[in-house]
């Protein structure tokens, strides 16, 4: 029996895939979050500062959409959770 396919997340402006619905951790109306991004995404990490704090914002390399935040106190191996606008992403097969 072949594997269910999984649903993917793709950028809702030029609809380059970035994240697996599989590693969803969190959904909610506000966040979507994420322990990873698809292998060879466009997802880009890039740090900013603030209000003094240094963040990391999440972004679509393709269209340069901002995507979210991301953040290190995940529970994936690489405690990275990447915290993504619903409003920025679609979910299809
Ligand atoms: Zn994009």
């Amino acid at each position: 029996m072949a594997a269910a396919p999984v649903e993917k997340y793709y950028c809702k402006r030029c609809r380059a895939p970035l994240f697996s619905a599989s590693a969803v951790i969190l959904k909610s109306s506000y966040w979507l979050s994420f322990s990873e991004s698809l292998q060879g995404s466009p997802v880009e990490k890039k740090s900013y500062r603030e209000s003094g704090n240094i963040k990391i914002e999440v972004i679509c390399a393709s269209c340069k959409q901002h995507l979210g935040d991301v953040y290190d106190d995940g529970s994936s191996p690489t405690k990275e959770r990447y915290c993504v606008l619903p409003k920025s992403v679609i979910k299809k097969l």
